[in-house]
């Protein structure tokens, strides 16, 4: 992994204007991812990463709106970016494998046309050059007799397939960053440990930089070069995986570390609930969860503190509170 910056999130604010009032979903975050990194965002359901990811290839929706940051990628920042431009980034620089591979996939057409429909669709190539480079590609990314296979529809394919097919169509544009939305969470686990590995595996073998959105700790312990800690659209803690896991220090992080079965089994689960993102808590958002609750953490949003180099905190207790 080089030292080069790829891609930086500054500042970033996604709300959605509802009804009921403002969400917001991702409220001033900030991160970069180097390049040939995996940086892995983990946090609970409705922490705000699957937004964040959404927000970064500009694909929020309405009632959803990104009203502030920028997202920076060789010096552009795709906020500004013309719709047109903006669909070269989607087809060409970043691309991403969403969690289900079911509905990614159209039941219609075989595995190997829908390949091929994504290689020509980025890049101007005669029937049979996409033919064959969508053979190698799912070869790739471990289909077994890939040639004979190529012709098979989707129910023919297990879930571990489809959603290495669903990887396939993605690196059919060669992206520099691939974005993987809980990619492993709807399959066994044996078949996830394989598609980790896959990951692994083309970061290795392109420098790609990937960023990898879960809720489980155990998966982010496995791949993470770096971490970012999300929690109800703000990030708790952020660093490089060994100073992160090896010496968490904001409450959330320990929490969720707690959540891992120890060797003895236990687990201890984080008390309460992710709040309402409407009227969120005053202060830490945090706060009311957290056993360490100063009287300043229910009146002040906490900085984001130092604590080396590679590794900040948004916590009033920064790197002291054991
Ligand atoms: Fe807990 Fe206060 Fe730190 Fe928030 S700022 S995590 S409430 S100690």
């Amino acid at each position: 992994m080089t030292s080069e910056i790829i891609l930086s999130i500054e500042n970033l604010k996604t709300y959605f204007f509802t009804k009921k009032g403002i969400v917001r979903a991702v409220d001033n975050i900030s991160f970069d991812i180097r390049k040939g990194e995996i940086l892995c965002i983990v946090g609970e359901s409705g922490s705000g990463k699957t937004v964040t990811a959404l927000s970064i290839l500009r694909l929020v929706e309405s009632p959803g709106k990104i009203i502030e940051g920028k997202i920076i990628l060789d010096e552009d920042n795709l906020l500004e970016l013309s719709p047109h431009k903006m669909q070269d980034v989607r087809g060409n620089k970043i691309a991403m494998v969403f969690q289900d591979p079911h509905s990614a996939l159209n039941p219609i057409f075989t595995i190997g046309d829908q390949v091929s429909e994504a290689i020509s669709a980025h890049k101007s190539c005669n029937k049979e050059d996409a033919s064959s480079q969508a053979t190698q590609l799912l070869e790739l990314v471990g289909i077994p007799l890939a040639k004979e296979r190529y012709h098979d529809y989707p129910h023919q394919f297990s879930g571990g397939m489809k959603q290495r097919v669903v990887i396939a169509m993605a690196l059919a544009c060669h992206p520099r960053v691939l974005i993987a939305d809980e990619p492993a969470t709807a399959l066994d686990l044996t078949v996830q440990a394989q598609i980790l590995d896959l990951f692994l595996e083309l970061r290795a073998r392109f420098e790609m930089s990937i960023i990898y959105i879960t809720h489980d700790l155990g998966v982010v312990s496995e791949i993470a070069d770096s971490i970012v800690v999300m929690y109800a659209g703000r990030i708790m803690e952020k660093g490089g995986s060994r100073d992160v896991l090896g010496n968490p220090v904001h409450p959330y992080t320990k929490g969720l570390m707690g959540c891992l079965p120890s060797e003895k089994g236990i687990i201890i689960p984080i008390p309460g609930t992710i709040p309402g993102l409407i009227n969120p808590p005053a202060g830490c958002i945090f706060h009311p969860r957290c056993v360490n609750a100063l009287d300043i953490c229910r009146m002040e949003r906490p900085p984001m503190t130092k604590i080396t180099d590679e590794h900040y905190v948004s916590c009033f207790l920064g790197g002291v509170n054991g």
